[in-house]
């Protein structure tokens, strides 16, 4: 007797007599062929792979981001992804906006040693690597002559304020204890601004995430700055660098793998008053805007150090510039002069 609910055995059930069940299995052989070759096939075959991209603003400025994923929804997950870094990076360290720790540091460090994060730490130091690599073209706290420009609306300082405030450039005036991670201000009147280096640190994180993820193919750009993953599948990526006085023309295309380029204008924030260019990368030495080149572009393995050294390069000028680069190995640059005239590193015309 069979339980009520219970499933019947095979041999209790009724069964086909065995040439009627070789002649069913004759008849079903061919379809399930078919779907065995099916599945073979289904599992072969990658999900439909494609090219996923993302132009949002973020750290005040346009930003971009581009994949290759097989998988369309987590492939759109990881564009969140690295654009939520890139503005969690421009939060952080905007040298101004309330609840930045930047800001912060900014706010109390002429009074002492202030704790900071790991992450500031290390942006501190690099900053701090690269103004001693550039002889203080490169140097933060620019920025009190800096953040008396506002170049939307043409303010520039007048002289008297402007020797002032150049008078408190000094990079070795922020004090680094890597040992407690703390920093202070040796002067009242010192604040650091990150602009030269942030956006290269933001888009290097952003890369980091994307490779850690799996993904082997990627452009991640925010304003200047471009680190790409890979190749564009097959070939390399292409590059226009901007003409320094024709918007929307390159000058010159670069082929890039792998590799980072970050490009430092005088046309991007600027005014011009009484035949004067103001922009927005200050000579620390002069304390005024930088003015020998029109733009600096630096290829190199990752976007903070690209940033960092575009700016560098941009104040060095076109001889100290170049001078410096061929120092870097791995490290290629493309100048444009007060003239028009095209600056390469020796690397950049092998390529
Ligand atoms: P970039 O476009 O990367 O050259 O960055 C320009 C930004 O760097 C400016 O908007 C400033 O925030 C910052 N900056 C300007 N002058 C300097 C300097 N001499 N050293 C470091 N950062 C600077
Ligand atoms: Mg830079």
């Amino acid at each position: 007797m069979l339980e009520s609910g219970a499933i019947a055995p095979e041999s209790a059930m009724s069964r086909p007599n065995a040439p009627a069940r070789r002649a069913t299995m004759r008849k079903l052989r061919p379809c399930l062929f078919a779907c065995l070759c099916l599945g073979l096939v289904c599992a072969a075959a990658p999900a439909a792979a494609q090219w996923l991209s993302r132009d949002a603003e973020a750290m005040g400025t346009t930003v971009r981001i581009a994949l290759w994923h097989t998988d369309a929804a987590a492939g759109e997950r990881l564009v969140d992804a690295a654009l939520a870094e890139l503005r969690r990076v421009g939060r952080e360290f905007h040298p101004w906006d309330e609840g930045s720790q930047l800001a912060r540091l900014n706010a109390d460090a002429a009074r002492g040693w202030q704790p900071v994060s790991a992450e500031l730490l290390a942006l501190l130091q690099r900053a701090h690597h690269y103004s001693e690599l550039s002889d203080g073209a490169f140097d933060i706290t620019f920025a009190s002559v800096g953040r008396l420009h506002d170049y939307r609306s043409g303010v520039a300082p007048d002289e008297g304020e402007r020797e002032r405030a150049r008078d408190l450039i000094d990079y070795r005036q922020i004090e680094i204890d890597a040992d407690h991670r703390r920093v202070r201000y040796t002067r009242e009147g010192v604040v650091a601004d990150l602009g030269g280096i942030a956006k290269g640190h933001a888009v290097a994180r952003a890369a980091a995430l994307l490779r850690k993820a799996g993904v082997t193919h990627a452009e991640v750009t925010a304003g200047g700055d471009t680190h790409f993953l890979g190749d564009h599948r097959g070939r390399p990526w292409s590059v226009g660098v901007q003409h320094p006085r024709r918007r929307g023309e390159s000058l010159a295309l670069l082929p890039l793998i792998d590799e980072a380029i970050s490009t430092s204008g005088d046309y991007e924030r600027y005014f011009v008053a009484d035949g004067v260019r103001y922009h927005h990368i200050i000579d620390p030495a002069q304390g005024r805007s930088a003015a020998d080149l029109r733009s600096a572009s630096v290829i190199g393995p990752d976007a903070l150090s690209t940033d960092a050294l575009s700016t560098s390069v941009f104040v060095l000028g076109a001889a100290d510039g170049l001078a410096l680069i061929e120092t870097l190995p791995g490290y290629d640059a493309l100048l444009v002069d007060g003239a028009g005239r095209l600056h390469y590193s020796s690397g950049l015309a092998r390529r």
